[in-house]
């Protein structure tokens, strides 16, 4: 079967193909590394905005936005090619995916204007502040309390696991507005700006390497944040998490097809038993791009499928994890080397994809833990798909 889109999405493809061939960085230009997820190196900050003002950096957005109003097929085959190229379109991939397009859902005029724009435009970095202690797969735990006073909100708590908190600029912050309200009720969203004093990050580093330096603690002590800074209503921060978490979900799974696609390009079977595991690489590769096509012309057509994307969800991570514990495997000891090349260089990607065969297996673990454990995802899948009883 050969897959195929309309004219109209090959000429929008062609237009941000030619788009590419004049404005991409040269290998030169892209030396610089980021160091965490919302440390944009210059030249990246230039590029993004590059992006942004000619309305290919979220195309799904307005203009005023960094978009064109695309089509889901439309923002698909921008993906695509992006990914084919190893191409990351930010180094604050959370600040625009989930924090920005949160302001762009929930947020007043003001905030679009004074936080998303310029997260959009490079100009400042986001980190999400959800996960706490004591709250992850079950968030609505969290515990950081916010109390108005006058003005302000008041703010006292900890988080952790806080990608990029170090380096961003501001902090979405899922914060308790309402302690004896249902757990899932009493709920608020806070930006604040990671100068406000009282705000203690403290990044550690992460399996990966000694010095990665992605992860944080963030402490709130008496934080005074203004009440302007609320995103949404009072007490209704369920609804922007949800909303937060769901936006890249629709085209989630591509990221799990583009890392597939990376590693049949990267791994090289050496035994019988690497050609037969390179084997089920491939079929997962095909069986995921197929579903998620499936998936994909449903939303095409309006129809909201949630389960469904947890299948592909858990189909796309377990098999990313899969295929490079394989490749691990499959390197010997020179896998462990670090930081030993597995892949081209590729300098507008953020490496972690084409560095150590070990790194690229423990990074793996990030698709099954973050945005839902694939536990939780089998929960939604046998309750919404295959009707057994709620736990
Ligand atoms: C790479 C990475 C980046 C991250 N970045 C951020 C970030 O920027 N901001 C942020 O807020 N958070 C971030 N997180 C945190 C992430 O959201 C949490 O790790 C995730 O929600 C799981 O929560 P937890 O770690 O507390 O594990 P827990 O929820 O304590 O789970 C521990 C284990 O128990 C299982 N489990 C839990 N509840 C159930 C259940 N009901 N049924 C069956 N099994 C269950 C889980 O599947 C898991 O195996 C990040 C995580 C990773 C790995």
């Amino acid at each position: 079967m050969q897959l195929a889109f309309d004219a109209d999405v090959e000429e929008f493809r062609a237009e941000f193909l030619a788009f590419l061939a004049n404005h991409l960085p040269d290998e030169a230009e892209a030396g610089e590394r980021p160091r965490s997820s919302a440390d944009v190196p210059e030249w990246a900050r230039r590029w993004q905005r590059m992006q942004f003002d000619n309305g290919w950096l979220l195309p799904g957005n307005p203009p005023e936005f960094g978009g064109r109003n695309a089509s889901i097929l439309q923002q698909y085959v921008h993906l695509e090619e992006l990914s084919r190229r190893r191409i990351y379109h930010s180094f604050n991939p959370q600040g625009l995916g989930i924090i920005a397009a949160s302001l762009l859902s929930f947020g007043t005029p003001e905030q679009k204007e004074r936080w998303a724009a310029p997260i959009l435009r490079a100009e400042i970095t986001a980190a999400l502040g959800m996960s706490e202690p004591g709250a992850g797969s079950d968030l609505a735990s969290l515990r950081t309390r916010a109390v108005r006073d006058g003005a302000t909100f008041v703010v006292n708590g900890q988080k952790v696991w806080t990608s990029g908190a170090n380096e961003a600029d501001v902090l979405l912050t899922f914060v308790r507005t309402d302690p004896d309200a249902p757990k899932h009720k009493g709920i608020s969203v806070l930006l604040i700006p990671t100068d406000t004093p009282g705000v203690t990050r403290r990044p550690f580093a992460s399996v990966c390497a000694e010095d990665d330096f992605d992860f944080n603690e963030v402490f709130f002590t008496d934080v005074r944040v203004p009440v302007e800074n609320l995103v949404g209503e009072l007490n209704k921060g369920w609804g922007v998490a949800n909303g937060a978490l769901g936006h890249e979900r629709t085209l989630l799974w591509l990221s799990f097809a583009d890392r597939l696609q990376d590693l049949i390009e990267d791994f090289r079977p050496g035994t019988a038993l690497d050609r037969d595991r390179y084997a089920t690489l491939a079929m997962d590769n095909q069986a995921l791009r197929l579903l998620g096509s499936a998936a994909l012309a449903r939303a095409d057509r309006g129809e909201q499928d949630v389960a469904a994307l947890s299948v592909l969800k858990i189909l796309g991570s377990e098999a990313v994890q899969t295929a490079s514990e394989h490749a691990l495997d499959g390197a010997g000891f020179d896998g462990l080397v670090h930081p030993a090349l597995t892949a081209p260089y590729t300098p507008w990607n953020n490496d972690h994809f084409a560095s150590s065969w070990f790194e690229r297996y423990a990074r793996s673990f990030a698709g099954t833990i973050a945005g839902g454990t694939s536990e939780i995802q089998r929960t939604i899948v046998a309750e919404r798909v295959l009707g057994l009883p709620r736990s």
